[in-house]
Formats: structure tokens, sequence, C-alpha cells
């Protein structure tokens, strides 16, 4: 008989198996704790049993989805998310549903949260070499999505976990959508991230996770969002204007980025592919970061 092994977080020698199955129920899992609570169900660690393979769980109420006209969004999400495949991208197995719920299979991100990360920090940032590997992780994932044709439109601490090696994943993919976005904005996420083009209802395209990036550049730096205000009008005004103020401990460099990624115009903006050969990002980015990126990859074939 097989003993049962403990459902082990933070486990880094997770059996090298593909999840593939069409047919996914309850069954399938051993759950075990908690890992939190979302706006429409929660995520539960747990155990593919004949695998053994860790995952997280995500377990939503239709009821609730239903009552906020979610289904449409969550369709898409999945749709979206399952087809992704990029290490800093966080992994859909699958889904299935019963009667009441349906469940999402998520590659589980060890260390969790990465606002929770953030706050954490000696006065709530991250030091210039860490955020520097952190976009540089962001840009290669978006360059990923983007040649696949899918805005993520939602980058922002909350919607970003960590994996074992304190890796960057990118989830949430409730807001994004097939590029290019035709219809109109639908009004999304806090104002403090949103482009210029999407807060004025104006039409856009992958160019807006562009600006998130330097949104989230600096609050990764400073602590908090450059445009943040007390009053919605007030950040709003700032966006528009693009009303940047750097506290003196930033570098050059780190200001040199920030301001070509929050241009008000989206054609000003420097490309993801630039971004990654900007002379800060190089600076700091560490081999192990860099041995991980698809991109450093590509432009640096094997010498064999
Ligand atoms: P929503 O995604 O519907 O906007 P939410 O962001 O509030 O809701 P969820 O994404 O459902 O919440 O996740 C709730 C919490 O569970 C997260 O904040 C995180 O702490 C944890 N969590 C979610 N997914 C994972 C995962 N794949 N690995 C580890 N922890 C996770
Ligand atoms: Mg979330």
């Amino acid at each position: 008989m097989e003993t049962k092994q403990p459902l082990k977080e933070n486990s880094t020698n997770q059996p090298t198996v593909k999840l593939e199955n069409s047919e996914w129920s309850l069954d399938n899992f051993e759950i075990g704790r908690p890992l939190g609570k979302g706006k429409f169900g929660n995520v539960y660690l747990a155990r593919e049993i004949n695998t053994k393979y860790i995952v997280a769980l995500k377990v939503l109420f239709k009821s609730q989805l239903q009552k906020c006209q979610m289904e449409h969004q969550l369709r898409r999400e999945i749709e979206i998310q399952s087809h992704l495949r990029h290490p800093n991208v966080l992994r859909m197995y699958g889904y299935f549903y019963d009667e009441t719920r349906i469940y999402l299979i998520l590659e589980f991100a060890g260390n969790g949260e990465m606002y929770k990360y953030l706050k954490r920090q000696p006065n709530g940032r991250f030091s210039e070499p860490q955020t520097a590997n952190y976009m540089a992780q962001l840009a290669d994932a978006l360059m990923y999505c983007h040649a696949r044709k899918v805005i993520h439109r939602d980058i922002k601490p909350e919607n970003l976990l960590l994996g074992i090696r304190g890796e960057i994943k990118i989830a949430d993919f409730g807001w994004s959508v097939h590029a290019p976005s035709s219809r109109r904005t639908t009004m999304c996420g806090t104002l403090d991230y949103l482009a210029p083009e999407m807060v004025e209802g104006r039409s856009h395209d992958e160019r807006v996770d562009l600006w998130t990036l330097g949104i989230l550049c600096y609050e990764f730096l400073v602590g908090s969002p450059p445009f943040e205000e007390e009053k919605q009008d007030l950040t709003y005004r700032r966006i528009c204007k693009v009303d940047l103020k750097f506290p003196a401990h930033l570098s050059t460099g780190a200001k040199d980025l920030i301001t070509k990624l929050l241009k008000s115009r989206a054609e000003d903006r420097i490309p993801l592919r630039k971004l990654l050969e900007h002379s800060w990002i190089l600076q700091h980015l560490s081999d192990e970061v860099r041995s991980r990126l698809p991109t450093f990859q590509i432009m640096q074939p094997n010498k064999a």
C-alpha cells in the first residue's frame, strides 16, 4: 500500500510530468491548505493524485460569477491563459466544473503574492538591481504575449505572483484581450495603472502594457505609484499630463527607463525589445535571470 506523502509546499522537486487530461474532476486531486481568498472563491494547494504534481486549485462559485456577469470574462481568461507557455506567465493546466462551481488548475506559485512581498521590503520598495531583474522578466513575458496578440491590460503588483526561485509569474488574465481591441475601452483596474488612452476612453493596443510597466517600475523603486492621489480626478489629470516626479534616490538609468515607458503617445514608448537592451537593465541583469529568459536564449544560440 502506498503511504501518503504530506502535501508539501515550496517543493522544488516537482515530478516532471505533463498534466494533460481533458476530463479532470475533483477526484483527481487531494486538497491541501487554502492559499488565499479571491473575489469569486478560494484558492487551495492541491496535488494531482496520479502524478503527485502540486498545483493551485482556484474554486469559483457559478452563482457569484453570474450575479456579477463575469462568465464571459472568465471564459476569455481560460481561453487565453491556458494557451500561454512562458516561464514568467502562470500556467493554467486545465479546468473542470460541477453543478455549483468552476475549478481552475493553476501552476502553484511557491512564494505567493508580489504585492505582499513588496510591502514587506524595507521602506516598501525594491532595490534597483532587483527591480531591473523583475522588469526584464516582465518584458520577456509580455513580448511573448504580444507576439500572440494578447494584451494583459492589468499589470500591477496584485496580479503578479512569485515562483519558488523568486521568479515573476504574471497571473490574472481577467482583463486581457486579443489585440487589437476594436471596442472602446471598458474602465478596468485602479486608475493608478491606467494608460492615458484608457483613461480617456480611446482605442488602445498592446502598448498599454508598456505604460503599466513604467508605472510598475516606479512603484517597485519608490513604494507607491507615480500619480497616486486621494482624489481620483487629480490622478486622472496627472496621468493625462504625465506629471512625473522622481524622489532623489533614483538613479539616472532608472529615471531614463521610466520616462521612456511613460510617454503619453503610445507610439513614443520604448518597445519591449529595446527595454531588454536598456543599459540600466543590462547593468543589473543577473546571470541566473538571464539564463531563464527565452529572449536571451534565442539571442545567444547554443555554442555547441
Ligand atoms: P481575482 O483573480 O478573481 O480578481 P483575486 O486576485 O482577489 O481575485 P485570486 O486570484 O482568486 O484572488 O487569488 C486569491 C489569493 O490566492 C491570491 O491573492 C494569492 O495569495 C493566492 N493564490 C492565487 N493563485 C495562486 C497560485 N497559483 N499560487 C499560489 N497562490 C495563489
Ligand atoms: Mg487575482
